[in-house]
């Protein structure tokens, strides 16, 4: 994907100046104040054209701050829509009736909960937060390999790593080889003018990389998963993804193109028609029955 902009300098700091999703170089972006008293500089990969902040030596801080009130008002809309998603995700046989899951980021524990209430055997992991919903579920240790999951959500967290592609292949460890990854986060693509895009999220400092369709597709790819399609709805986008499970023969005979989405992908067939199954039928009704 070509970038024009002739102002290329490189980066800087110990990350050693490559991106995140795609290694490849940057070039500077802009400027913007964090947490209302840090000046920090954006940079944006030449190659995918993905977006990040490099060496935030601020994030202790950034989650130490408790910002009252706190600006993600959209936390329970989202993970109620999450939780129904995740139930269709088992009604249409995607994930086994009776299955394992790990919400990664889990925060207060909410979707963990809302899963446990239902008969899961759902898990939780947050470095920082406190799990409030699900304590004696949830751990600020990075979860085992083993048993594996057969269902791996991370919800508004990727865009807060700055080992994205160490993340993603911890998921694809950790989930079966049957199983599924959703990942929620906004795509720097179409977003007009990056340095007002409110997902910056200024305020706390805490959103350090922002993924393009083409760098969060090579970051997938590096981690032997791969992007089935995407669900976005009413500002919500979920990603869904498989692990990349099959030998290159078979996947490509199983690859459809997906005139609707940003990445066309390959996945067995039985999950294929289930998702369409899915999205026609359900989804969207039950994301209008919440108001
Ligand atoms: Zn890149």
């Amino acid at each position: 994907m070509a970038v024009a902009v002739p102002d290329q300098s490189p980066a800087h700091g110990s990350e050693g100046g490559r991106c995140r999703a795609c290694g490849g170089s940057f070039e500077r972006a802009f400027e913007a104040e964090i947490m209302g008293e840090l000046t920090v500089t954006y940079h944006r990969c030449v190659r995918c054209e993905s977006l990040m902040l490099l060496d935030p030596d601020w994030l202790d801080r950034a989650y130490a701050r408790d910002l009252v009130p706190n600006p993600d008002s959209g936390a329970l809309r989202r993970t109620l829509f999450v939780s129904r998603f995740i139930r269709r995700l088992r009604g249409t046989g995607l994930i086994p009736r009776s299955y394992r899951s790990l919400d990664y980021g889990c925060n207060v524990g909410m979707l963990v909960r809302l899963q446990r209430d239902r008969g899961a055997d759902a898990w939780g992991y947050d470095r920082y937060a406190t799990p409030k919903f699900a304590e004696q579920y949830c751990s600020q240790q990075p979860p085992a390999v083993e048993p594996k999951f057969d269902l791996v959500t991370c919800i508004e967290v990727i865009e807060h790593t700055v080992d994205p592609v160490d993340v993603l292949k911890s998921f694809r460890a950790m989930v079966k080889d049957e199983g599924l990854v959703v990942v929620s986060t906004e795509l720097v693509d179409g977003q007009g003018d990056l340095s007002k895009w409110s997902y910056l999220a200024l305020e706390h400092g805490q959103h350090i990389t922002f993924f393009s369709s083409a760098g969060f597709t090579t970051a997938l790819e590096a981690a032997g998963l791969v992007w089935l399609a995407s669900f976005s709805l009413h500002g919500i986008r979920l990603p869904l993804i498989v692990p990349n499970a099959l030998g290159p023969s078979e996947r490509a005979a199983r690859t459809i193109e997906y005139p609707t989405s940003t990445s066309p992908a390959a996945s067995p067939s039985r999950m294929l028609a289930a998702f369409f199954r899915m999205r026609r039928a359900a989804l969207c009704s039950d994301w209008a029955s919440t108001g």
